[in-house]
């Protein structure tokens, strides 16, 4: 054990006049990152072997030789490191000249530009103008396949596209070919990415923007985009996302890190699976009164009126349909305004699944799940019974001819006819979209997306994740957490919960699962449920 009482297992460096100890094995690059020091680099990513091929991360480390690249040089105990000296930025300096021989500059069209690794970095230690004077070498655009094009022109051939298909994906259908400033990134076959599940992941990594989405091309430029922190709702692996929104419309998903759950991946079929949060023709406002004799009410009025008739039904049962689409707090909510009727509640929920589940091999925590939805796990914790087939249908047929109380959330009834709920001396329906079923609904109420509001979701892992509010709910539609929890309190004689994270801490009260949690704790990182396993 050395006397310095540090652990064996680590080192002590100085960086930039800065001492910082890091575990054993770990690079100047990351030991430099963890003290808030970026290095440039392209062809190192966390998530990826590091080739040290692009020689933008040279540092200056004190008695070698010539200068290092800070991506596969160890950390020593006692060394001492300068990312900012002279001769480092020089060599940088020089080798981003390299890059811009070839380079179009055609930033102004680049759906990269904002978030490019080599404009970041020539404007940070470039020189002021380039020398080159030979025209430049031309590849033009390529059809990867897939949602993915390929722009040769602006690659800085750091590879990681190719190491990604190898590596993480284990399935290899890009290469280099050619040499020299004639090497270019190109398919093995005709047919390209298509048909690769992770593919859209070398648009997130390329660092310029030679790789680029076909679904996203000249949609937005990045600066206009607000980044909000969320879940994939595409499956129950829950990976952790970016919503990347303009003018009020999800523009694209990105893959947000968590080694926990999704490292820093996502899938094609999640990341494609956005649209549905932009549809129009919502419900935008409360109703009240059955088939024909329906009319708008304001939440004010609907509220009074439901609670009313919630009281009014004394001694009914209750019928309750959730989502896994929802969140815990709005199913919560739902459990909340059953079970305090007193004809005893029982709920279901329905749940769309694939047929096989799609793994991530380099990466085997992330697996496209088979619940294609991201809260299977919280609704079953919460006490909801599932129910229905693999098509989320099905499974109905006790609630649709209740003849008491009947409570349906988040679940659009799609393949149920307009007999559904006939026989309910009370139906109300929470939804997004009107539906055909829900003509015989005395209350419809509008309710938001998960994209319009916070909440929380319990992945197949038992992780509890939350996410943040991108997008404003239109009309008048409120969260359900809010309306139930506004309901159930109203029934126990208890204040109405004024956030979602109220409304989890009453959610905690109720379910031993959450018991001690609080959304700040939990963090959009999310955190494990005890005692609750995949
Ligand atoms: S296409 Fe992008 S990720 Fe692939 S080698 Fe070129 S710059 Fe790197
Ligand atoms: S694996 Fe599931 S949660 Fe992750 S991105 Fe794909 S669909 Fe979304």
């Amino acid at each position: 054990m050395p006397d310095n009482g540090r652990k064996p297992d680590t080192v002590t460096l100085t960086i930039d006049g800065r001492e910082v100890t890091v575990p054993k094995g770990t690079s100047l690059l990351q030991a430099a990152d963890g003290i808030g020091v970026e290095v440039p680099h392209y062809c190192y990513h966390p998530g990826l072997s590091a080739p040290a091929q692009c020689r933008i991360c040279l540092v200056e480390v004190e008695g070698a030789p010539k200068l290092q690249p800070s991506c596969v040089t160890m950390a020593q105990d006692g060394q001492v490191v300068h990312t900012d000296s002279a001769p480092a930025r020089r060599m940088r300096q020089g080798v981003l000249e390299f890059y811009l021989v070839n380079h179009p500059l055609d930033c102004p069209i680049c759906d990269m530009s904002g978030e490019c690794m080599l404009q970041d970095y020539v404007f940070e230690e470039g020189r002021e103008k380039g020398r080159g004077r030979e025209p430049k070498r031309v590849f033009g655009r390529d059809d990867f396949g897939g949602d993915v094009l390929f722009y040769g022109d602006r690659c800085v051939m750091c590879t990681r596209c190719v190491r990604f298909m190898e590596e993480v994906a284990r399935d290899p259908r890009l290469t280099v070919v050619e040499r020299g400033s004639r090497a270019v990134i190109d398919t093995f076959f005709e047919h390209g990415l298509e048909g690769a599940s992770y593919a859209g992941n070398i648009v997130d990594i390329c660092p310029v923007g030679a790789l680029v989405s076909k679904d996203f091309l000249h949609k937005a430029r990045a600066w206009d985009l607000d980044h909000t922190e969320s879940i994939c709702p595409g499956c129950s692996q829950g990976c952790n996302i970016e919503l990347h929104t303009r003018d009020n419309l999800v523009q694209r998903l990105k893959p947000r890190e968590n080694r926990e759950v999704n490292g820093h991946w996502m899938c094609d079929y999640g990341r494609a699976n956005y649209e549905w949060m932009n549809h129009p023709g919502r419900l935008e406002e409360p109703a009240v009164g059955r088939g024909n004799g329906r009319r708008e009410a304001d939440w004010q009025e609907a509220l009074q009126l439901l609670f009313g008739r919630l009281q009014g039904e004394d001694g009914a049962s209750v019928r309750m349909v959730g989502s896994p689409f929802c969140s815990n707090e709005a199913l919560a909510g739902l459990l909340a305004v059953g079970g305090a009727a007193d004809g005893g509640a029982s709920g279901v929920f329905r749940c769309p699944r694939a047929p096989d589940e799609d793994p991530l091999p380099g990466f085997p925590l992330l697996v496209r799940r088979r619940d294609l939805a991201p809260n299977v796990h919280g609704a079953g914790i919460l006490g909801l019974e599932r129910v229905g087939d693999d098509e989320g249908e099905g499974g109905l047929e006790d609630v649709a001819d209740h003849d008491g109380i009947l409570l349906v959330l988040g679940d659009g009834l799609r393949d149920q006819d307009e007999g559904f709920g006939a026989n309910a001396s009370l139906f109300v329906y929470l939804g997004t979209f009107d539906s055909p079923a829900a003509v015989n609904a005395d209350f419809v109420l509008p309710v938001t997306t998960f994209a319009e509001e916070e909440g929380s979701f319990v992945n197949v892992q038992g992780r509890a994740q939350c996410f943040r509010q991108g997008l404003h709910a239109p009309g008048s539609a409120r969260p359900a957490w809010l309306v139930l929890g506004a309901l159930a309190a109203a029934a126990r004689g208890l204040e109405t919960p004024a956030s979602a994270s109220a409304a989890f801490d009453r959610m905690a009260e109720d379910h031993g699962a959450f018991a001690g949690l609080t959304h700040e704790a939990i963090g959009t990182a999310g955190m494990p449920l005890e005692g609750v396993h995949a």
